[in-house]
């Protein structure tokens, strides 16, 4: 998998955008207006790659810097060695990239500043307000009462400045054993917000770090990290999702301790909470994710079927359309849950305008052309995209036997059947009207083949006498089609939301959710370049796998799934 790629030709052009409201961007405006230089980060964890949610994150995030002639950096929030991966990292870029943005200078990582966080821990000791705590993590949560109900002081809280600092200082020198010690913030053991009871801001981890070794066996909470990395980094606008709100009041408590102010060449970051995306029929975490992967469920992280980015943009996903539908969505400050196929409308979109058209047969039947001369071919002109007139014309071959699909013919048609049934008509799809006469069966009574006669007057598919038929089908020659591997696609889960009223999502998996098939292609496609967007005409959106150009992804159907669901609701 490579690590870094230049940006999609349609990265976006970094334009201000007055039209986008929401109560982030008109924060940042008045900020802005009061002499805030904007400064935003996208600060991920290394501990997976990149989801859907993340992308909404991303778009905000980067997209505020952009509009606002800001900054916005990426930071890697490498606080837990347990679970980081140089992989991930590397992932998170391409990712990014991917996506149409860059990041501010160097990539970032809270581990740059775990000697500024230690010594700004020691500095918080020496003011009385933090204190190395000797009791296990157990006791610690056990003492920390609950909702209502206060918690209660541990009996190390009233330890001297010179015994903190002491110990502290041996904490880092590996003096002591995983969950030996803590050291905590002294704040109030009675306070209405949990997170102010004396939070854990340290713990002992021998454990190497993909990036600092063994340098440190002491590692910083999120909480204690998080703020002071954004204050490092001169964040103006610390943007994370709802579940952080009653962190804030601990965030800003860590930057008053260590007496961190606006002023006019240095930032006090402040944290906004906006709505996580959740959608129907994925499961939006990395965790869950991770045990896709781990239980073979799927292929890996980039497996079309997984909610990651790069799953959905080997789908093929535009990262157009996924920037789309991140505007579109919007930030909102009451969780919700979107559904899929409003997502779905948005790679649609997106691919109408820019896939070429071809046309392919994805379950066969032949169709003998019984008045069209043996050795026969022409080769006809087809229109690459109706959307695009620049995307160019090319030729499709004609011949006797073709292959049309299977569902487009039915013996004793049902009503409404307006396709293929002995005596009916149809328009084949740039070449000529077609007439069923007969079909021809095997000895278990199967349909195997079609004789039809063809008007040489309708070439084109035009009709020289005002003669109507009701439907155009697609088609290709028998003996210049391609066959190729097609992998169609339908929700990695049952339910609508996996995972939810405790149910483990595992126990939800679709088994039909990818079907492989050998479809019959027009020869034009033998060459489609790996990643390649197409439309497989009347059949959806498809693209050539990144890896293996021969394999075939169909990335949506025609069907405008999102019209659907509009009109049920
Ligand atoms: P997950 O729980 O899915 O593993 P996370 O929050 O642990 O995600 P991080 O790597 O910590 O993942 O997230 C980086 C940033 O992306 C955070 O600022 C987080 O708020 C944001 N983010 C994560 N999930 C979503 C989501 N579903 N919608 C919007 N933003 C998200
Ligand atoms: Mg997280």
């Amino acid at each position: 998998m490579s690590t870094h790629e230049t940006p999609p030709a349609d990265t976006p052009a970094f334009v201000a955008r007055p039209e986008v409201r929401d109560f982030i961007r008109d924060q940042v405006a008045a900020d802005q207006a009061a002499g805030v230089a904007i400064v935003t980060r996208f600060p991920p964890e290394p501990n997976g790659y990149l989801h859907i949610g993340h992308a909404k994150a991303i778009c905000l995030n980067f997209g505020i810097a952009s509009e606002f002639g800001g900054l916005c950096n990426l930071r890697m929030d490498d606080t837990n060695p347990l679970t980081e991966k140089t992989d991930f990292v590397a992932g998170i870029q391409d990712d990014i990239r991917w996506l149409g943005f860059e990041w501010n200078g160097e990539v970032k990582y809270a581990s740059d500043n775990f000697e500024q966080l230690f010594i700004w821990a020691q500095q918080l000791i020496t003011q009385g307000v933090a204190y190395v705590d000797d009791q296990n993590a157990e006791t610690i949560a056990a003492m920390r009462g609950a909702i209502g109900v206060p918690g209660t002081n541990s009996p190390f809280r009233d330890r001297s400045v010179e015994e903190n600092l002491d110990q502290f200082a041996r904490m880092r020198a590996g003096e002591f054993v995983d969950g030996e010690k803590v050291l905590r913030a002294k704040i109030d053991m009675g306070h209405a917000n949990g997170q102010l009871r004396d939070p854990i801001m340290y713990r002992i981890r021998h454990v190497s770090h993909h990036r600092t070794g063994d340098a440190w066996c002491i590692y910083p909470t999120y909480d204690w990290a998080h703020g002071q990395c954004d204050a490092l980094e001169n964040v103006s606008h610390s943007v994370c999702t709802l579940e952080f709100d009653a962190h804030r009041p601990l965030y800003d408590w860590y930057l008053d301790q260590i007496g961190i102010t606006q002023s006019a060449d240095r930032n006090r970051p402040h944290q906004y909470e906006f709505a996580r995306l959740n959608l129907t029929y994925i499961v939006m975490s990395k965790r869950k994710l991770a045990q896709l992967v781990s239980d073979c469920v799927v292929d890996g992280w980039d497996d079309p079927r997984m909610s990651t980015i790069r799953g959905m943009r080997r789908r093929g996903y535009p990262a157009a359309a996924l920037r789309a539908f991140s505007a579109h969505v919007g930030v909102a400050k009451v969780n919700g849950t979107n559904e899929i196929e409003l997502l779905e409308s948005f790679v649609r979109d997106e691919l109408n305008r820019v896939a070429i058209r071809r046309m392919g047969v994805l379950n066969p039947l032949k169709v003998v052309i019984e008045n069209y001369p043996a050795g026969q071919v022409e080769w006809l002109d087809a229109v690459n995209n109706p959307e695009d007139p620049e995307a160019g014309t090319r030729k499709i071959p004609f011949s006797r036997t073709l292959y049309v699909e299977r569902e487009d013919f039915m013996e004793d048609p049902v009503p409404k059947f307006y396709r293929l049934f002995p005596g009916n008509e149809v328009r084949l799809r740039y070449a000529y009207f077609l007439k069923c006469n007969e079909a021809i069966k095997n000895e278990a009574g199967e349909v195997v083949e079609i004789r039809a006669t063809y008007d040489p007057a309708t070439h084109g598919g035009q009709s020289p006498d005002g003669r109507k038929v009701k439907t155009t089908l697609h088609w290709v020659s028998a003996e210049h089609c391609i066959q190729r591997e097609v992998r169609l696609y339908d929700r990695l889960f049952t339910d609508a939301f996996p995972g939810a009223d405790n149910v483990d999502p595992m126990t939800q998996i679709n088994p039909a959710s990818r079907v492989s098939i050998q479809a019959m292609l027009e020869p034009a496609l033998a060459d489609v370049a790996p990643g390649e967007q197409l439309q497989l005409e009347r059949l959806g959106y498809f693209c050539a796998d990144s890896n293996d150009s021969s394999v075939i992804h169909r990335t949506v159907s025609l069907k405008d799934e999102w019209a659907r669901v509009q009109k049920r609701s």
